[in-house]
């Protein structure tokens, strides 16, 4: 019964239709699994029709599937000091949750933003009040925002809890909002959780800063590039500058047991293996 509420799974591809993401994650032994909802490299995306969404839906529940995450386009810059990239940004944004309403999706994880030529501070504000924007739209559906943790490459904010705090702080009386952890990220970003006792010290340093129960998502990917190079490369679990015992102290800690634990490792060849791997783990 307890190996039930473990959930791992992989960033999916949609490719032939949003359904096929469901049974790819079938295939690798995922119940759950991250969808872009449309081409992350394209600004606009057509509306998912209702007959996409019936069959996502059903195949969700063929498939014991029990959370969907969606990953918002890279374009996407909530926090640009540039007015016309701004509301570029936020209108692609809004359509990006009527998309995960009409599928249903459970989370919508998004970079934070880059500051490009403004203060990391007008940055976080602007977040904030993009975020804020979001408001009646956010709660016509069941649909959580959840920032990502960054690596702090180059003008990206995010990359220290104290920046996903003072966003946090600033929408959460009326955005439904928490955070989706990478673990390729936060180790560039200088969290040293190599070893148990820098993972024990990263988690709690999380924990007074932002608060556990903020924690609804991980990304489960090792790092090509060195500690606090501020480099966001992912890496194959083990086979990276992290290493494979971080895997085991997230999988073993009870605390992080049913909250989502997404691969966006390199090799799609090896999430099966690897989901096996981290399900040993979990014990
Ligand atoms: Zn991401
Ligand atoms: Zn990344």
């Amino acid at each position: 019964m307890e190996k039930e509420k473990i959930l791992v799974g992989a960033h999916t591809s949609i490719a032939g239709g949003v359904f096929n993401a469901i049974y790819e994650a079938n295939r690798i032994g995922a119940n759950t699994f991250q969808i872009f909802t449309a081409n992350q490299r394209q600004w606009s995306a057509k509306p998912i029709s209702k007959e996409d969404a019936k069959k996502f839906k059903q195949a969700k529940f063929d498939n014991g599937i029990k959370k969907v995450v969606s990953h918002n386009s890279y374009l996407i810059n909530l926090g640009s000091p540039k007015k016309e990239s701004l509301e570029l940004s936020r209108k692609t944004f809004l359509e990006e949750i009527k998309r995960c309403h009409a599928l249903e999706i459970d989370y919508l994880v998004f970079h934070p933003g880059s500051a490009l030529t403004s203060t990391e501070e007008e940055c976080l504000d602007t977040i904030s009040e993009s975020i804020l924007s979001f408001e009646s739209e956010v709660k016509k559906g069941k649909t959580k925002l959840l920032l990502e943790t960054t690596a702090g490459q180059g003008s990206n904010v995010g990359y220290k809890f104290e920046q996903i705090d003072y966003i946090i702080k600033k929408v959460k009386h009326k955005i439904p909002i928490g955070v989706c952890l990478d673990t390729c990220h936060i180790f560039a970003a200088g969290y040293d959780i190599r070893t148990k006792k820098g993972f024990d010290k990263t988690f709690e340093e999380f924990d007074s800063v932002i608060g556990l129960k903020y924690l609804n998502a991980f990304h489960v990917n090792d790092s090509k590039a060195d500690f606090e190079s501020r480099k966001d490369r992912h890496e194959s679990l083990g086979k990276g500058k992290i290493g494979i015992d971080t895997f085991k102290f997230l999988m073993k800690d009870k605390r992080f047991q049913n909250i989502p634990k997404i691969l966006e490792t390199p090799i799609d060849a090896l999430w099966l293996e690897e989901i096996e791997m981290l399900k040993k783990f979990a014990g």
